[in-house]
């Protein structure tokens, strides 16, 4: 790629930059333009201003619920915790939602000490798992998942979403993480360096330590799901599009019966 300098205003370069990287090559060998996500302080306002509370307790673990998506400017510091939590305890008071979403907030401070007291140790197992992960685990992401072509098409829509955009919902992180870890024996540190270098908000604390709770070594149990969590939290269309054997459709007995015996 031929660099060039840019100058102008902030709009101005940013539509170069914008220009520069469209058609960037991602993993999977098809063509990627920018990020629909919009960065700095002027963005991170509105984004901010325009964010409700309501109902963000019953939907945050839908694909389609009213989360936030402020990850990536609190992870860059453009926006602050304590700034986040007083605007919407100012805009919509001490309500439940209120108290759910300052609740996310508290984890991701959470991550951040256990972090600035642990250092690099966390890039290595804090716990013993509490099931069995296998063993010999990859170095490399298999290309069909990082190419988005497992034919599972919920891991692969959430594959192509963080490519296309730097984003991908909790709840997909967290079932893209257990496929990684548990269905596949993969290992976390595989999917954890795939998953930061993709993320607009990809962070060493948050990221890290939150497939080492999938995995069990930083949590008293392994996080799973099966095929019914993805339809309700994710939809049926999925499923509907999917023509291969469905790893997930089981009862969570059958699943831990199957995967960690
Ligand atoms: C495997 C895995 C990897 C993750 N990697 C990252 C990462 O690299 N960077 C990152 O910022 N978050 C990470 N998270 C946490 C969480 O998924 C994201 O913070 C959240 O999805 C961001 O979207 P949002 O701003 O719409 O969240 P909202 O639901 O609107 O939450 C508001 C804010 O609270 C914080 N938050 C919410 N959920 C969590 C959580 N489970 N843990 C810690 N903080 C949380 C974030 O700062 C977020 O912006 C990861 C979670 C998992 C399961």
């Amino acid at each position: 790629m031929k660099l060039t300098r840019i100058s102008g205003t902030r709009e101005e370069v940013a539509r170069e930059v914008a220009g520069v990287f469209a058609g960037y090559y991602g993993e999977g060998g098809e063509k990627v333009g920018p990020s629909p996500y919009v960065g700095g302080r002027k963005a991170a306002l509105v984004a901010l201003e325009k964010f409700s509370v309501r109902g963000y307790a019953g939907s945050r673990n839908k694909l389609g619920g009213g989360v936030s998506r402020l990850s990536f400017y609190i992870r860059h510091g453009v926006l602050g915790l304590r700034e986040v939590a007083e605007s919407v305890r100012q805009r919509f008071g001490e309500s439940y939602d209120s108290l759910k979403f300052w609740q996310e907030l508290g984890w991701r401070q959470f991550w951040q000490l256990v972090y600035g007291r642990l250092g690099h140790r966390i890039e290595e197992d804090l716990e013993p798992a509490k099931v069995n992960l296998g063993k010999d685990f990859a170095d490399e992401l298999p290309e069909e998942i990082r190419q988005g072509k497992t034919g599972l098409v919920c891991m692969d829509e959430c594959v192509r979403e963080l490519v296309e955009t730097g984003y991908m919902h909790n709840h997909a992180r967290m079932w893209f993480a257990s496929y990684l870890i548990h269905f596949r024996k993969l290992g976390w540190k595989v999917g954890e360096r795939f998953l930061y270098r993709h993320l607009l908000d990809g962070d060493p604390a948050s990221n890290g330590l939150s497939w080492q709770w999938v995995a069990s070594t930083f949590s008293h149990r392994p996080y799973l799901f099966n095929q019914e969590n993805i339809q309700e939290n994710g939809g049926k269309q999925w499923c509907e599009r999917c023509r291969v054997k469905c790893p997930f459709a089981a009862s969570y007995p059958e699943l831990e019966q199957r995967l960690f015996s």
